[in-house]
């Protein structure tokens, strides 16, 4: 080919090439084909791959058309993948080529040996013209290892002196990493024992570079099977294993923090923790950066991830042996790995060290940043639980060092980690459930004490777990809290409830509006949308504002200020209630309450436990006297919770309550019963 053919050749390739890197999804299939296309065009000098290579690097990733900008990164990790497709298609079509010529080779050397005289020319010179023009090295040795003849390629791919391979037997060519039996199994085929093997083979060019070769050595046995010679063909692989090992690399590490990464981590703790019998022990340090997720959102990303690169190298500062690994295997979580510790406090010692490495503040932008973690320390002998599950113990042991306030470290315990497990597993599933729809509500009726009507229901929402049954708001609202979920749970029990509310309303005849309760979690309080949320949810379903009553507790308002009162001010405006719930299980300052937006106080069951009975506590009957009364003077009504019996309900209507809710009227159930109830007692 002319150049300019030659180029004509190459051109639809690279463009190919640089398409493949952008298209989406990514596919590196192409490279594949570009390397085979490659062999095909005969390109298959030593440098060749690499120069293709090096193209793709310099020249097509620079390349990045304006309209569609792509994260350097993402164009990186494309390019590698792109390459190594290039480097195994041309292997793989090199490889494929080399099997014909072996053939051809075995076929012609035979031949050459075994015909007649006069044929012996002929079949010589097919034997030349493949031995001189195949892309792969070959040479061949007698049976005492002397080489007898190479050609070119082999030549080529040793550096270019021809003395330097010959002068040499087959046996000298050692080299420290060659792979171990390599030599038992020539042994074996100059022995005639066997008649090929296929290695990996390193080997030093004449200027002390090392060639990787993938080695074929064959034996050529004469016509009565006598061995005669040695036939080697060699495939420099040189490039391509520098590729892979980068791969490995960039597959085993962490691009932000140079570490290793859970892919690396994890194998090195599957070897730590497997049984090798005997004595082996463990320490894992798991470790997780308290607030990390204010620095992200408050600072940007571009500090979070300085601030991570700064805690990497804080921690690789804490490594002293060999045996001790750090790694990054998450978003702001690390784990120290220390193989075999000689004492079981080493570990207790790294967990302190890394604490202590993470106490003096990171600069950072010209802000002086305090970084805090909390640890999870498992320790034990090697060969009593899997990788996963030391794993999985370390993360809650965190989990539980966090609960206790971070900036510490605590020891695995069996027993408080099935408590952890439980709300672990319960949190993780939480998303989940409001998307597939696990919540559900029960309402219960509240009941008016001076003519036993039933005037409203407060809503009590439920997880009808897949594996766990129904559970109660208990068992996951604080979860909720604690993963913001809340948000947008409550969001859907208000318009749940509300819908509900109107339905109950359109149902009823006579007119009587069945108002809803439905409780607010701090959370939702301090939420900037609370009142344009409520009052959307108000207006989609046409139900007034009026119908419904807000459950605050009294600890979620205790020592609340004006912008904490604000929102529920503005709803009060607007004609929702507020009703101020659990009231007297926590500190409220009486005189508060004046300032508050409130229409109601739900009184905590405590206080009316002792009116269940005849006779009913006195100091119990005082108390709540005290309370309606002052409660009557700012104009509150007054709720009561847990009514259960008969007893105590008349005694709350002779004190002068307005509602009350307990099992005595209903438990919380369906919505449809309180229709029912609510019927039954207007008759
Ligand atoms: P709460 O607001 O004080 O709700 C009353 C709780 O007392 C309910 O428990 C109810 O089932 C229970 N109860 C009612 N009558 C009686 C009785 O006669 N005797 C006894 N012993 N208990 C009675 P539940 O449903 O387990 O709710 C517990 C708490 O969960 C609620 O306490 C409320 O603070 C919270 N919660 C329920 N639903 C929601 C919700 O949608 N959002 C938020 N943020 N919190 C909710
Ligand atoms: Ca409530
Ligand atoms: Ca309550």
């Amino acid at each position: 080919m002319t150049r300019a053919e030659f180029e004509q050749h190459l051109i639809p390739q690279a463009r190919r090439l640089a398409a493949a890197l952008r298209t989406r999804p990514f596919d590196p299939s192409a490279g594949l084909e570009v390397g085979a296309a490659l062999v095909a065009a005969h390109c298959t000098d030593p440098g060749s791959l690499p120069h293709t290579l090096g193209v793709i690097d310099s020249y097509l990733t620079l390349y990045c058309p304006p309209e569609e900008p792509q994260p350097v990164e993402q164009l990186r990790a494309r390019c590698t993948r792109l390459q190594h497709a290039v480097a195994a298609g041309f292997a793989e079509a090199l490889r494929e080529r080399t099997r014909s010529e072996q053939e051809a080779m075995s076929r012609a050397a035979l031949r050459a040996q075994a015909d007649a005289e006069q044929a012996l020319h002929r079949s010589e010179a097919r034997f030349r013209a493949v031995f001189e023009g195949a892309a792969i090295g070959i040479g061949i040795a007698d049976m005492d290892g002397r080489i007898v003849d190479i050609n070119e390629s082999l030549t080529r791919m040793f550096g270019g002196l021809e003395h330097h391979v010959r002068s040499r037997r087959v046996t000298d060519w050692t080299h420290p990493e060659d792979s171990p039996g390599v030599w038992r199994t020539l042994a074996e085929l100059m022995r005639g024992e066997r008649d090929h093997f296929r290695v990996d083979k390193p080997y030093y060019r004449n200027d002390g570079t090392v060639l990787w070769t993938n080695l074929t050595v064959s034996l050529l046995r004469d016509r009565d099977g006598t061995p005669r010679y040695m036939l080697a063909l060699m495939e420099d692989i040189t490039e391509r294993r520098l590729l892979n090992l980068r791969l490995r690399y960039e597959a085993t590490h962490d691009a932000l923090t140079g570490l290793p990464n859970r892919t690396f981590f994890f194998e090195r703790l599957e070897s730590a923790v497997a049984a090798r019998g005997g004595t082996a022990r463990f320490g894992l340090c798991y470790l997780d950066l308290d607030g990390f997720k204010a620095v992200n959102d408050h600072l940007g990303h571009a500090v979070g991830d300085q601030l991570l690169v700064a805690v990497a190298d804080r921690l690789q500062s804490c490594v002293t042996a060999p045996s001790q690994l750090v790694a990054r295997i998450g978003g702001d979580e690390f784990v120290a790995l220390i193989t075999d510790p000689p004492e079981q406090k080493d570990v207790t010692d790294f967990a302190e060290r890394i604490l202590d490495a993470l106490s003096t503040p990171v600069s950072i932008a010209g802000k002086e940043l305090t970084v805090r973690g909390s640890i999870g320390i498992v320790d034990g002998p090697a060969g009593k639980l899997g990788a996963a599950e030391v794993l999985r113990s370390a993360d809650i042991t965190m989990y539980r060092a966090k609960a206790a306030g971070g900036n510490r470290y605590e020891h695995a315990d069996p027993e408080a980690d099935t408590r952890v497990i439980t709300r672990h597993g319960l949190t993780n599933s939480l998303p989940m459930a409001l998307q597939r729809g696990e919540f559900f509500i029960e309402y219960q009726p509240l009941v008016r004490l001076s003519d036993g009507q039933v005037h409203g229901a407060e809503a009590l929402v439920r997880w009808s777990h897949p594996l766990r049954g129904v559970l109660g708001p208990d068992q996951f609202i604080p979860l909720a809290e604690n993963t913001g979920l809340i948000v947008p749970l409550g969001r859907w029990v208000l318009e749940e409830a509300v819908r509900q509310a109107r339905d109950w309303q359109f149902q009823h005849i006579d007119g009587k509006a069945l108002r809803v309760n439905v409780n607010l979690s701090p959370c939702q309080l301090h939420h900037p949308h609370l009142v344009r949320d409520t009052v959307e949810v108000l207006k989609e379903a046409g139900l007034e504002p009026s119908s419904l009553c807000l459950e605050v507790t009294e600890s979620a308002l205790i020592g609340a200020d004006e912008t904490l009162l604000k929102p529920l001010r503005e709803l009060a405006d607007l004609g929702v209630d507020i009703a101020l719930d659990d009231f007297g299980t926590g500190y409220s300052n009486l005189s508060n309450l004046r300032r508050m937006p409130l229409s109601t106080l739900k009184l905590d069951r405590s206080f009316t436990r002792g009116m269940q009975r005849e006779p009913a506590d006195p100091i119990d009957i005082k108390i709540v006297e005290g309370i309606v009364s002052l409660a009557h003077t700012l104009d509150l009504a007054v709720t009561v919770e847990g009514v259960e019996t008969g007893v105590q309900a008349e005694h709350l209507r002779v004190l002068g309550c307005d509602t009350a809710q307990g099992w005595y009227y209903a438990r919380p159930g369906p919505p449809e019963r309180l229709h029912t109830l609510s019927l039954a007692d207007a008759t």
